[in-house]
């Protein structure tokens, strides 16, 4: 197709918009997608929600003669559903309400959020005047988020391994004025274990096959072939697969994190962390020694390289991480650890020096953000358009913590969602002069409780197991089940023993979490003799990095001091996180565009119903439109009732009604059907009837006729 033109809509009698379909249930919606998806047209409304099926191949439908399509268009809906559109939606509800927007879009890994969400900033950027320096902070920023926030994985050979959320501030004059970054729950364990057919952060790649032999040698990289490594070699150790190779990002990734000041001795601690990381992988401990852990002779170089690179003492290193120091009553003991607990040690060190520094690429590019707008527009920030680009809800066959913290958020925007929905269907009754104060709808806020209410929520009670006295996955199991057992909420788990994992009926369905390792991972601990020898690093990076307050597990003997200090887990960390972006997004008019994947083989051209019926079920889009129908979901135009029914013998004929207004048409017809007064609402153009009562009615007029 050539660039630039739109694809025709699949036919007048197809309706773009899903939303105004007489019935609704998954198998109509999965036809309306297929139909749509073989016509090309990848986007379908649906009421106020934009579902947006990955096409996997190039359409064409970004060009500027697209953007101008939307930013030129007097009526939105009269134009195909478009990404474009939402964004132009959010931009002149800004302009002409006055009020901050958002966009959420969610969706499975893979389903094309992260496109999505960069085709709205391009229309954005498109329409909105910005300066030069901040265009180039925010979207030369990138290649950084995506080279150390990025990876390719079965799904998705870019997925993004955490959730976003940008804000662009506008001033006054609808001028983009300064944005910002969030990152949420990056996935750690990825630094240390890829599985097959998946690579770790591209960073890491991008690093052995783009920088010269001379810095590799520099960051004592004994080798630039990932298969040298332990941290990679267990994955794919080959190119991502993506449109841009390992030596293209190096290039971009030397330019971005150059213009965010990334420069002289900060850039080459940087990459020595990075380095430090690989090497750190390559540090083996002697299998023999089960009980007392020693470093293996053959990773002397490795341990040597990884000393050197992250700048600490010769030796230092070895012994931290084989060996902890213990107060026994007045005196500091040294106690060999074992074999597991050395490897353990290691690999909690590599993540933590990942993580942290992931952390500081975003404050960097947020503080870039931050002067940038500063040579720009002084005056204060009018309003804020938010983008939201996270994982949506995760049905594995095996759930973890990990997916415990995605539905967990994902719950709290399905709130966000079915609340907006539902005061949408109500300011349109209210629109249609219907009086509808006695409708209500149920909502997920008995599930949310459950798991976030302080003291007696799932998330408290982990947390309060991980300061406990010999708390254990077992016993908060045991807790969780005690508290929430009996509500239909949390149930017991088919196939596991009681103490080891209980399922949980989320909006989207039952996940089943196992809760094996759930403390540990919620302590995400760091010994305390590493935190203290990073803080004594050469590496300035490096030491401010460890400076910074950090939530590092106590040794064991510093229980009490640990306990007076509320303790804060990983789950309380994005909890507060999640509250946060919640509470800012609850101020904003919310657009959602929904994901979906088309198939699983990434092939373009291909839909596959169990792919599609498995994304409407987690996706919430059913929920919605059900919500979007409650009290009246049916509804018909005055003419097209009248010209249905008229028809009906016995119901009167067309001259008794022809001087009737068509309101009073239909009236005495519903009299005349003996339509129960409470079935049914007459708005000013439309008949609204409450659920089944407009089912029954053909059904009477078939067997009429
Ligand atoms: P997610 O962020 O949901 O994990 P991405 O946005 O990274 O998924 O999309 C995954 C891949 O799917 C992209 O790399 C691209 O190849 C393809 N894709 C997604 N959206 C589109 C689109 N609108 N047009 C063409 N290809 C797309
Ligand atoms: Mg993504």
């Amino acid at each position: 197709m050539a660039d630039g033109a739109l694809p025709r809509e699949p036919g007048a009698s197809d309706t773009p918009d899903l939303g105004q379909a007489d019935t609704i249930d998954a198998g109509f919606v999965l036809d309306k997608l297929r139909t749509r998806h073989a016509h090309d047209a990848i986007y379908t409304r649906c009421g106020s929600v934009l579902i947006a099926v990955n096409p996997y191949k190039r359409m064409g439908l970004f060009s500027e003669a697209v953007l101008a399509q939307y930013k030129n268009a007097h009526s939105l809906p009269a134009e195909p559903p478009h990404t474009f559109e939402i964004a132009s939606a959010a931009h002149r509800a800004m302009i002409h309400n006055g009020r901050s927007q958002a966009i959420i879009v969610s969706g499975e890994s893979g389903a094309g959020k992260t496109e999505s969400a960069r085709h709205m900033m391009l229309y954005l950027r498109y329409v909105s005047n910005t300066s030069p320096e901040l265009e180039t902070r925010l979207y030369g920023s990138d290649p950084i988020t995506e080279g150390f926030g990025c990876a390719k994985t079965v799904r998705n050979d870019n997925s993004s391994r955490m959730g976003k959320f940008t804000a662009l501030n506008f001033d006054p004059s609808a001028r983009i004025q300064g944005a910002s970054l969030n990152t949420y729950l990056l996935e750690k364990t990825r630094v240390t274990q890829c599985g097959p057919g998946e690579r770790s952060y591209h960073c890491f790649y991008a690093l052995l096959r783009g920088a010269s032999p001379a810095l590799l040698k520099q960051l004592r990289l004994p080798s630039a072939e990932p298969s040298a490594y332990a941290y990679l070699a267990g994955g794919h150790t080959g190119e991502s697969g993506g449109e841009r190779t390992d030596k293209m990002l190096w290039a971009e990734l030397e330019t971005a994190l150059a213009a965010q000041a990334w420069e002289g001795a900060a850039l080459q601690e940087l990459w020595q962390l990075i380095a430090g990381v690989l090497l750190l992988g390559n540090v083996r401990f002697d299998a023999a020694n089960t009980d007392a852990a020693a470093v293996e002779g053959s990773s002397a170089p490795s341990v040597a390289g990884c000393e050197a690179v992250l700048g600490l003492q010769q030796g230092s290193l070895a012994k931290a991480l084989t060996k902890r120091k213990l107060k026994v009553g007045g005196d500091m003991v040294e106690k060999d650890l074992s074999l597991v607990a050395a490897g353990d040690n290691r690999d909690a060190l590599a993540k933590a020096i990942y993580s942290k520094l992931f952390d500081r690429l975003i404050v960097q590019i947020n503080r870039a953000l931050a002067e940038a707008r500063n040579i720009y527009s002084p005056r204060a920030t009018a309003h804020v358009i938010g983008i939201v680009d996270i994982f949506g809800f995760e049905i594995f066959e095996k759930n973890s913590l990990e997916q415990l913290c995605i539905n967990f958020a994902n719950e709290k925007l399905q709130a966000l969602f079915t609340k907006t929905v539902f005061a949408e269907t109500m300011r349109a009754y209210s629109e249609e002069g219907i009086d509808a104060a006695d409708i209500s709808y149920t909502d997920n806020g008995a599930l949310i409780q459950t798991l976030e209410a302080p003291n007696t929520g799932l998330l408290a009670i982990l947390s309060e197991e991980c300061v406990v006295p010999k708390g254990s996955d077992e016993g908060f199991t045991e807790k969780v089940m005690a508290q929430h057992g009996k509500g239909g909420i949390i149930v017991r788990m088919k196939g596991v023993g009681p103490k080891d994992g209980f399922g949980i009926n989320h909006f989207a369905g039952l996940v089943n979490y196992g809760t094996r390792a759930w403390l540990d991972k919620n302590k995400d601990p760091l010994n305390g003799d590493l935190v203290v020898l990073m803080q004594f690093s050469d590496n300035e990076l490096l030491k401010e990095l460890f400076t910074e307050p950090a939530d590092v597990a106590p040794a064991a003997g510093d229980r009490k001091k640990f306990k007076s200090t509320k303790f804060k887990g990983v789950t309380d960390t994005f909890s507060a996180q999640l509250t946060d972006l919640v509470g800012t997004l609850d101020k904003c008019d919310l657009h959602f565009v929904r994901c979906f994947k088309s198939n699983d083989q990434k092939k373009p051209d291909l839909v596959e119903d169990a792919v599609i019926t498995r994304q409407l079920n987690t996706s919430g889009v059913l929920d919605a439109l059900r919500v979007a129908r409650t009290g009246f979901p049916d509804r018909m135009p005055f003419d097209e009732f009248c010209g249905n029914f008229l028809v009906v013998p016995g119901l009167g004929t067309k001259a008794e009604l022809a001087g009737k207004a068509p309101k009073d048409r239909v009236l005495a017809l519903l009299q005349k059907l003996g339509v129960p007064g409470q079935k049914f609402r007459c708005g000013k153009a439309r008949v609204f009837f409450a659920s089944g009562m407009l089912e029954g009615l053909r059904t009477r007029r078939l067997e009429m006729q």
